[in-house]
């Protein structure tokens, strides 16, 4: 038997009282990961934890699947200690033992220091448990470990000599002890333990080879991974549990039955210690591979490379580079799926009125017009009725109302007649008619959302409707804007002589962060390799790639291409395209450079056609091209063949309306129109009433 389709991770606390109603640190917290979700659930007593426990255990044992659960306390005390108290040295003895003298309430209200200063008199001299609030302390439970003495017993158990952060057994109060969480948690394993008998086994004391496995964990083990981890504003045993979880449910077969059978038989053991780099290595989102260093090679003997060729070769190049992670629903709008989404349940999970009117068995409706007996009670949303309708009765039904037994059929208030506790309307019904199916929308386990949508608000509606609470999404893709040019100045600041507003770095953080981006202002750089060098590190290291604009074609001071071209980075894209110099496309240090021309339109045009499906493929949302449409011009022109050109346009009286102007520089052409107008590589004669192609602002996601 190896291999878990289950596994739970459960951070147990030792709170004399129940937690607060509202998600809180120290207080009950359990992971589940089973196929790929994880699901963390919030536990207010002990008690409550014990009831999950023990369904969690029934459900897998009822579905055939293999199970762990993880607890965070230890399972076993240092050597000695079992047999003092029972006779033997076998820990789960004393796991019984311990369960006949704890007392712990339904409130969380529990007798373990009185236990702890009862188990301390079987032992010579002071100790060895200690710690408690200071009403509780006597003699035999001292409030300090400094105060105890010749109990005899060793101060740690030889897995805890290993780890650095552990805590002694012996402490029970003050953050960080373990003591009276082992000692309020060894009784609920012992009775879930007596309740699966031979299905459930205790490691590393038994065999790992039931569906059933308990096992001793240890978040600190992966410390660092675990901060790493924490999303924003998590309460950190929420992370601890859910990355141990994914941790554990990722190493692959048989890796845990192995680390199950490590550990002392007495003592006990932490899974996975000696293993806590393997462990870290599991609990990372998966993260794809690098781009190859030749993903922007153009064919040889290339010269002008159409615009098309160019898009297919950047998507051919281009994969995913950005890891995968998890995050509530509620802050998912604008996120990429990560993963196909299946229906937790169905939607609608029963079915259900879709009007307010009056319910009853189509079947046994009289011939002609009906006058039914209208039975005591509704069925209204959330308030199912739980009675059975007889046949041909009626009762009082509110849209979204749970069917009850004996209704198939709604008829519309607007169409009945009351009185006298009857209700009449005339023939015709159709049988199920204003009723809801059951999984009309979406049958359970049904596939709703494909990976690599970016989540919309209806979309998260539609998982929010088939039970999910968090959806597992990729990292935002990081994207580093740069400028480059001595003439440069901050927009608002003092030009030098020369010196000119830097209007494109607005510009194309404000498009990154539009597409759903995490957009890195890098500010601007003057004509100056080193700077530029320096800036360029600074970018692939805070980002997934890199947008700079100007300096990108084969002049003196077009310091980006020449860096690209020294670094052997460089490939010179000269694409037929017009607004558009050579692009300059390249690897620094594994992240991809998009080196736009300096023009501002350029800029703005070769960010939305080669940019933007570029870093949709990276962040994992798939390539995506804009939505054009065919209007008749208002403009005449004739066009040379060799480039594709894209005019500022936009739509009046159906019609395609161009800017009077094609200089490259003028940035309010961009803000007069709210389109372009794409026209063919070859040569073209544009009369009015001709049909051109119009791509609106908003098929780019503007
Ligand atoms: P370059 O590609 O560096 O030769 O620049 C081409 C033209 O674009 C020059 O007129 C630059 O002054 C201008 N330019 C370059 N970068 C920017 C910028 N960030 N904002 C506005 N204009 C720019
Ligand atoms: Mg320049």
């Amino acid at each position: 038997m190896t291999g878990f389709d289950r596994i739970v991770v459960v951070d147990w606390s030792a709170r004399s009282k129940p937690s607060p109603a509202r998600p809180a640190r120290d207080a009950i917290w359990i992971a589940e990961a089973r196929g790929g979700e994880i699901a963390c659930h919030y536990l207010r007593t002990r008690a409550e934890a014990e009831t999950w426990l023990a369904d969690a255990f029934g459900q897998a044992l009822a579905a055939g699947e293999r199970m762990l659960a993880g607890f965070d306390f230890p399972f076993g005390y240092p050597r000695g200690f079992a047999r003092a108290v029972t006779g033997q040295d076998d820990p789960l003895a004393l796991w019984a033992a311990l369960d006949e003298r704890i007392e712990d309430g339904p409130d969380n209200a529990n007798n373990r220091f009185a236990v702890a200063r009862a188990l301390n008199g079987l032992f010579p001299g002071v100790g060895p448990f200690w710690g408690c609030p200071r009403a509780e302390t006597t003699p035999d439970l001292p409030e300090r470990g400094t105060d105890r003495r010749d109990h005899g017993l060793p101060e740690k158990r030889g897995a805890e000599a290993a780890v650095a952060r552990a805590q002694p057994c012996w402490k029970l109060f003050t953050t960080g002890s373990v003591g009276s969480q082992a000692l309020l948690g060894l009784p609920v394993l012992h009775r879930l333990r007596q309740r699966f008998g031979a299905d459930l086994s205790v490691a590393p004391f038994e065999a790992p080879e039931t569906p059933i496995v308990l096992a001793e964990l240890f978040p600190s083990l992966i410390a660092k991974t675990v901060a790493a981890e924490a999303e924003p504003g998590e309460i950190n045993d929420r992370t601890q549990v859910r990355v141990l979880a994914r941790a554990l449910s990722r190493l692959p077969d048989p890796t845990l039955d192995d680390w199950l059978r490590e550990g002392d038989p007495e003592e006990g053991w932490i899974l996975g210690l000696g293993h806590e780099e393997a462990l870290s290595r599991a609990a990372l989102p998966l993260r794809p591979p690098p781009l190859s260093n030749d993903c922007f090679a153009l064919p040889a003997g290339v010269d002008w490379t159409p615009v098309d060729d160019a898009l297919a070769l950047l998507r051919a190049r281009l994969h995913p580079v950005t890891a995968e992670t998890e995050v509530a629903l509620g802050a998912a709008e604008g996120r990429v799926l990560a993963r196909d989404l299946p229906a937790l349940r169905s939607n609608p999970p029963h079915p259900n009125s879709a009007v307010d009117g009056y319910g009853f068995a189509a079947e046994s409706l009289p011939e002609g017009d009906a006058d039914l007996p209208v039975v005591p009670g509704r069925a209204a949303a959330g308030a199912p009725f739980d009675g059975i309708v007889p046949p041909g009765h009626a009762l009082r039904v509110l849209t979204g109302a749970a069917l009850p037994d004996g209704v198939d059929t709604v008829v519309l208030d607007e169409d009945c007649t009351l009185g006298d506790g009857r209700v009449a309307f005339r023939a015709g019904t159709r049988r199920g008619a204003n009723t809801r199916k059951a999984g009309e929308d979406a049958e359970a386990g049904q596939v709703v959302l494909r990976a690599g949508q970016c989540l919309r608000p209806p979309d998260l509606a539609l998982a929010a409707a088939v039970g999910h609470g968090r959806l597992p999404v990729r990292a935002r893709l990081r994207v580093a804007v740069l400028s480059t040019g001595d003439e440069l100045c901050e927009p608002g600041g003092r030009p030098g002589p020369g010196g000119i507003f830097d209007a494109n770095r607005p510009m194309l953080l404000s498009l990154a962060a539009r597409w759903g981006h995490e957009a890195v202002d890098l500010g601007r750089v003057p004509d100056d390799r080193d700077s530029l060098r320096a800036t360029l590190d600074r970018a692939a290291a805070e980002a997934d790639v890199i947008l700079t604009s100007g300096g990108a074609s084969a002049g003196d001071e077009d310091h980006v291409s020449a860096l690209l071209r020294a670094a052997g980075a460089l490939q010179e894209w000269r694409i037929a395209l017009k607004p558009g110099r050579p692009l300059a496309l390249g690897l620094w240090q594994g992240a991809p450079v998009f080196g736009l021309p300096g023009n501002p339109v350029a800029a703005f045009v070769c960010t939305l056609i080669f940019a933007r499906p570029a870093l949709s493929l990276l962040a994992g949302a798939g390539w995506t091209a804009p939505e054009g449409f065919e209007l008749p011009a208002a403009f005449s022109k004739r066009k040379k063949p060799g480039r594709r050109e894209y005019l500022r346009a936009r739509m009046r009286d159906g019609r395609a309306e161009v800017f009077a102007s094609e200089g490259s520089g003028r940035v309010s052409g961009l803000c007069w129109a709210e389109g372009l107008v794409e026209l063919p590589d070859g040569p073209a004669e544009i009369k009015p009433g001709d049909p051109v192609r119009f791509l609106p602002y908003g098929s780019f996601g503007l």
